[in-house]
């Protein structure tokens, strides 16, 4: 069908449309009345599955699905790159959380900006003095600011397993140097962009992971979600101070929840996760939606 095996998702029935792919997030659909892996088009459904440390949660955030997607749909609009949205013509059931895309011919790498060290690249950093091979100056900590922000591809990863930072030669092996040197260049121009329209909103936009690929015509098409909290990392910037972890508009209450000492787990131990408590799932969501409400400017409407 053109897809790999993906995550084992209880994906929704649509009327008109077969259920494709599952990813960690979201679901794929193809038409029906489409033979399998020709149609033209895919409909991209977010569900409301949370991931945290490459498991995903048994526990859902309720309405994370739509703020992913309305999100997306924000920043596409305010992005001056060709992207892959076709129309929001979907089914009522995944109304809000649904949109008919060009189906992509995914480049198997995600592209990373990074305008901060924090993270894997920090990890890296404290290891080598670089990231994915680019050599940063001594004496950065983490949350330092990097002027000009850096490209850092990964390598995509089968479900359940970990993305692997590559250098750009790797990733240029992998995909070629013309295209891997244009998708350089499209990552750094929407993090620039996205950079300075959060920035009005009083937000950092620590680093972005973005997903391209080429469509029925052979152009570069940008793809998947973007500038969403489980994508990139949002930080408040009036409590921006560098030398320690930032508070963010993402996952944090559930990565802190999970590796404290209430929810009894061993991030090392290989088990599954344990369900979220309530008041984790109330803070999270209530954390999505102050990133898009913030960030947009206009209310969330479930
Ligand atoms: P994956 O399943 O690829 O390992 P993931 O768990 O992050 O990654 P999701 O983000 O939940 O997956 O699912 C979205 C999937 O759809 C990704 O594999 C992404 O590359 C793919 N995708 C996004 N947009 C398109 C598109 N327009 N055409 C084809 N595939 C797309
Ligand atoms: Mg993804």
């Amino acid at each position: 069908t053109g897809f790999s095996q993906g995550f084992d998702a209880q994906a929704v029935e649509l009327p008109g449309w077969r259920h494709a792919y599952s990813g960690k997030v979201r679901d794929l659909y193809e038409p029906a009345e489409a033979a399998p892996g020709e149609s033209a088009n895919l409909l991209v459904v977010a569900s409301d599955r949370i991931s945290a440390y490459d498991f995903v949660l048994d526990t859902e955030i309720p309405d994370k699905g739509a703020v992913l997607t309305q999100l997306s749909l924000w920043w596409f609009e305010q992005l001056q790159v060709p992207h892959h949205v076709v129309s929001l013509d979907v089914p009522e059931a995944v109304a809000g959380r649904a949109m008919v895309c060009q189906r992509l011919d995914m480049y198997e790498v995600e592209c990373i900006a990074r305008g901060y060290l924090t993270g894997s690249g920090l990890a890296e950093y404290r290891e080598s003095g670089t990231v994915t091979g680019i050599e940063l100056p001594e004496g950065l900590v983490d949350g330092s600011k990097l002027d000009p922000a850096i490209f850092t591809p990964s390598a995509k990863a089968d479900v359940g397993e970990h993305d692997e930072n590559i250098t750009f030669e790797q990733m240029a092996r992998l995909i070629g140097d013309t295209p891997a040197q244009r998708l350089r260049e499209l990552t750094l121009d929407v993090y620039r962009r996205a950079e300075s329209l959060a920035r009005e909103r009083g937000i950092i936009l620590a680093d972005t992971k973005v997903e391209f690929g080429l469509d029925a015509t052979g152009r570069i098409v940008l793809g998947d979600e973007v500038l969403t909290p489980d994508s990139s990392r949002f930080w408040d910037a009036a409590q921006y101070e560098p030398g320690r972890a930032q508070p963010s508009f993402d996952k944090q209450f559930v990565r802190d929840w999970l590796t404290g000492p209430d929810s009894g787990w061993d991030r090392h131990s290989g088990e599954a996760p344990p369900a979220l408590p309530a008041d984790v799932v109330a803070k999270t969501r209530a954390r999505y939606i102050e990133a898009y409400e913030t960030l947009t400017g206009q209310t969330f409407t479930p």
